[in-house]
């Protein structure tokens, strides 16, 4: 009985339990875009995990390749030692690299999560510099992991991070309507560009010599705030003068998602780390960080973990990564994603509390705001969370999942599988516009 499921659940899991307080259905199956619960109802689901389902659920490919997995007697569990899956995985992965990178390119398998390979990727560049400092941005979201090394007691594991605790340096991301400085569009990402090189050199500007700097081509939690191309080549060019490796998050905007098979190839930019989760496992848990073979100064045993050879995982990612390449999945999300994204823009007059539309491919926000409210000097005017929260319930109502994410929690995320119809684009914003029509009649 799916009530008493969630009224167990809801019972028995901790307070910090998320998407089931917004979402409370009982999945029991799913293929494609749609998910029934256990009530027989159907959604169309434009959450995919986060942008995990790349090919949205239980796809063939991948529910096949855990198959002959499974029938082939490996073993499920090896800690990290070598295997056909690891090697395959491997293989995938870096055919999916550009060419300069890829050929110095090292790939550490981390512990199941995205905030694992984050932290890999952190520690990583504080044992190459051997500076604690880090980069990071305004509106960024990178992991819940901090206090798990803090709180280990053998000094020898703790030792690779120099001096303890990160210092971070939060610096302004080029959100194009909200934008820090008063100025909006690529001018505004101009001016935080120049704004984060003077303050790197200003002595007395508190920035402690730094490790990297970590940062999302397209924020994904921060409301799906794609950065402009020009601004992240001065990242590259900025760090790069510094000798500070360059970090770019693809936990969210990887494997097609954005229009290129990762989000950083729009700009030609090389970054020195790429951290990827989510997509990469075909929707089982797997992590890894590929850098440049330089910055591989790790001693053996300097990063470890127990779950770092997920055989099913590397099986269900092979398959995902090769699909999405030999389909063109890039290309279908880039094409999709601007219809989806320029219907939504065409909803504007009509439905003013759409105050900003974004995104980048299958990644994007619809943020929404009060429209009775004076804009600001950029034009944007404050952000709407209890409407936005009433629209994602409308919007279950009428058989969607969408979730709210950005700083006020007011922006709808559409992250639908890269494998979404063109006949389901169409009904995920007829029932989107329907939502907000009908919460803001
Ligand atoms: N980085 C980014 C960009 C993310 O979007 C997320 C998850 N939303 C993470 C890291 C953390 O991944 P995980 O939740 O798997 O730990």
């Amino acid at each position: 009985n799916p009530a008493d499921i969630l009224r167990r659940q809801r019972a028995r899991e901790s307070a910090a339990r998320t998407y089931a307080r917004s979402f409370p259905i009982v999945p029991v199956r799913a293929s494609g875009m749609t998910v029934e619960g256990a009530d027989g109802r159907r959604y169309l689901d434009c959450l995919s995990g986060a942008g995990t389902l790349a090919l949205g659920h239980n796809h063939p490919v991948v529910t096949e390749a855990v198959r002959r997995t499974l029938d082939s007697g490996a073993p499920l569990h090896v800690l990290d030692l070598a295997t056909p899956q690891k090697d395959d995985f491997t293989e995938a992965l870096f055919a999916t690299l550009a060419a300069g990178f890829r050929d110095r390119a090292r790939v550490h398998f981390c512990g199941p999560a995205g905030t694992d390979a984050v932290e890999a990727a952190l520690k990583l560049t504080q044992t190459a510099t051997g500076r604690r400092g880090l980069l990071a941005f305004t509106g960024g979201y990178h992991g819940m992991t901090a206090g798990a090394l803090a709180v280990s007691g053998n000094v020898a594991v703790r030792a690779p991070v120099p001096g303890g605790a990160a210092e971070v340096t939060r610096l302004p991301y080029p959100y194009a309507y909200r934008c820090p400085f008063g100025v909006g569009g690529e001018r505004g990402a101009q001016i935080a560009a120049a704004y984060t090189e003077r303050l790197l050199d200003d002595p007395a500007g508190g920035v402690v010599p730094s490790a990297a700097m970590i940062l999302e081509v397209v924020q994904g939690e921060g409301g799906a705030v794609p950065a402009p191309d020009g601004w992240l080549r001065e990242m590259r060019r900025i760090t790069a003068e510094r000798e500070i490796p360059l970090i770019v998050d693809e936990v969210q905007t990887g494997v097609g998602r954005t229009g290129a098979f990762w989000a950083v190839e729009h700009s030609g930019v090389e970054p020195d780390v790429i951290v990827m989760s989510k997509a990469i496992g075909g929707s089982l848990p797997l992590a890894v960080i590929v850098y440049r073979d330089d910055y591989d100064g790790w001693a053996p045993g300097a990063h470890t973990g127990t779950f770092r050879g997920d055989t099913l995982a590397m099986a269900a990612g092979a398959a995902t990564l090769r699909f999405v390449a030999r389909e063109g999945l890039a290309g279908r999300a880039a094409a999709v994603g601007a219809r989806m994204t320029s219907r939504l823009d065409g909803l504007r007059t009509e439905l003013p509390v759409i105050g900003d539309v974004r995104g980048r491919g299958l990644m994007i926000g619809v943020e929404l705001v009060d429209p009775q409210a004076a804009p600001d000097g950029c034009g944007a005017r404050p952000a709407a969370p209890r409407l936005a929260a009433a629209v994602r319930a409308a919007c279950l109502d009428r058989g969607l999942i969408v979730e709210l994410g950005g700083r006020y929690d007011a922006t709808l995320r559409l992250l639908p599988p890269l494998t979404i119809t063109d006949e389901e684009a169409e009904v995920v914003l007829d029932r989107l516009s329907d939502a907000i029509a009908q919460v803001t009649a």
